[in-house]
């Protein structure tokens, strides 16, 4: 290696003694980057002479996978004249390589020309070493902190596993002694995972396994449909369903009535697992067709003298036409309205035990629902005169429905706009055409309804906190409702406390 131009520089020499005594390895290069001067400490340090050392022969020491960088450093500082430091491994005289920090700095002559780079190294590898020794027990401590965490962890866990099987037995307990029977579906497999009890109301023999298409196959036929499409919305909205059916046991015990409730659970976004509660409801719905039966039979049965009590009425009246009295045809005309009135009473029970034993059929036919509208106004007005009736005029549409349900399903919600709201208040009927659907609104300006009571207003029997001593049994929007659906239609209500109510019903054209 060709030996750097030495500077001529008496103070340098003096230097040079003094670096020879520093515990720090130094190093000087000339103007040409080569370096020309080791101290005694460097040449200790690496077991090599000054000659070997000058020009690029301190390279040879550096560790081959250090090298690139370092020299790569040290030109790019020296062409700008930068300061640099950087890490590097130098052989050392035992021929071990050790981590040397090693700081560079300009050289410049008392004039300000720039005479090169001097450097000082220090031998870091201890300190690495004890950097190390430092990271691995901060380490292990780091790793025993976890460990420790993790048995916390783990005991917590077994003790929420402990409670979580206790909850689950005493649910288990309350289920079974509420005679609920449950089931679960192993997505997987498609078969059924049923508590004992729900085993027993289907009369499963013991050991046997069922799929969920096997035990779709014991609801009997007209309801199958419903419950597969239940599950099917259930599956597709995320919700809850609830569904009563009947089954035939696979012992061929007598038929029963089941309610069956029932949720999805999602992982991921997608199905997995569907489970659910199931009651035998036999005894509740026999109890139920009796009531129907009795209200049917009790209706039917008042009916009989309503209607003789009707023509009498009508006989009476015929004969007082040409009679100069006036307060016997009033009082014939109140007692018509009465009579009339009870007439509707009766009806509506006779319609709701019709209904719940399955006996009502929608027999439809064309007509005209604004005529049918205008008819209805007619006779109500006939005997209401202390409210504004007005239909706002709609296109006309021929409708095919069972005239005489969807009359009465005006009749209920014109009634109850007049029955809820004070005299002397407007009642407002709209008619509408949208797409292939038309769509009536009854608007009222009277009590209104709260929001929870809306929920449940087309429930059986059901009467709002507003109804206070206005007389009726909550049976007239439950029959709107029925009659409504069984038209492919649905019928709703927006209203306020104290603003009115607007009640809707939409029905198909076709
Ligand atoms: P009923 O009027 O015989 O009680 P309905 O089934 O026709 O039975 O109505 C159920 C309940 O809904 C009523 O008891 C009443 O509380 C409420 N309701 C119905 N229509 C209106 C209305 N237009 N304004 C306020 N409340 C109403």
């Amino acid at each position: 290696m060709p030996a750097s131009e030495k500077p001529a520089f008496k103070l340098e020499e003096q230097f040079k003694i003094i670096a020879d005594t520093a515990p720090v390895l130094i190093w000087m290069s000339g103007v040409d980057k080569l370096c020309y001067f080791f101290n005694t400490g460097w040449l200790n340090f690496t077991g090599r002479t000054m000659e070997q050392e000058s020009g690029n022969g301190w390279a040879e020491g550096v560790h081959p996978d250090d090298l690139n960088a370092c020299i790569e450093t040290y030109v790019n500082a020296f062409d700008a004249r930068q300061d640099f430091r950087m890490e590097y491994r130098l052989k050392r005289h035992d021929g071990q390589y050790r981590w040397l920090v090693d700081k560079g700095v300009p050289r410049y002559l008392s004039d300000g020309t720039f005479a090169g780079y001097i450097g000082s190294c220090m031998d870091i590898d201890e300190v690495l070493e004890t950097e190390r020794v430092k990271n691995e027990v901060l380490n292990a401590k780091a790793i025993q902190t976890l460990n420790e965490e993790l048995v916390k962890a783990n005991a917590e866990l077994s003790v929420t596993q402990e409670q979580l099987e206790r909850t689950a037995i005493t649910l288990n307990q309350a289920i079974e002694s509420a005679n609920i029977g449950t089931w679960g579906v192993d997505s997987a497999t498609d078969e059924l995972i049923l508590s004992q009890k729900t085993r027993d109301i289907h009369g499963i023999p013991a050991g046997k396994k069922i799929t969920l298409q096997e035990s779709l196959q014991m609801i009997l036929p007209e309801y199958r449909d419903q419950i597969a499409r239940l599950i099917e919305d259930a599956v597709r909205d995320e919700s809850q369903f609830t569904g009563d059916y009947m089954i035939q046991p696979m012992d061929n015990s007598a038929i029963k009535w089941l309610r069956a409730t029932g949720k999805v659970i999602y992982e991921h976004g997608k199905a997995n697992n569907i489970s659910g509660t199931l009651i035998d409801i036999t005894e509740q719905k026999e109890d139920d067709q009796r009531k129907n039966d009795f209200i049917g039979m009790v209706s039917h049965e008042l009916k009989t003298p309503l209607t003789s009590l009707t023509a009498l009425i009508q006989v009476l009246q015929k004969k007082l036409e040409t009679h100069s009295e006036t307060f016997i045809p009033e009082a014939l005309e109140k007692a018509n309205i009465q009579v009339k009135k009870m007439g509707a009473m009766i009806n509506g029970f006779l319609n709701v035990s019709r209904l719940e034993s399955g006996k009502i059929q929608i027999n439809k036919q064309k007509f005209d629902l604004e005529a049918l509208i205008q008819e209805i106004i007619r006779e109500i007005e006939l005997t209401n005169f202390h409210h504004e009736i007005r239909l706002t005029p709609c296109k006309a549409v021929e409708i095919t429905a069972d005239k005489d349900k969807i009359a009465s399903v005006i009749i209920n919600l014109i009634s109850n706009a007049i029955k809820y709201s004070p005299k002397k208040k407007l009642v407002e009927i709209k008619c509408e055409i949208i797409d292939d659907h038309v769509k009536v609104s009854v608007c009222d300006e009277g009590i209104g309804i709260s929001p929870e009571d809306q929920d449940k207003l087309f429930d059986r029997y059901f009467r709002a906190t507003n109804a206070g001593h206005v007389s009726g049994f909550g049976i007239g929007l439950y029959l709107s409702a029925e009659i409504i659906s069984r038209h492919e239609g649905k019928i709703w209500v927006e209203s306020q406390l104290g603003q009115g109510s607007i009640f809707y019903f939409s029905l198909p054209i076709n």
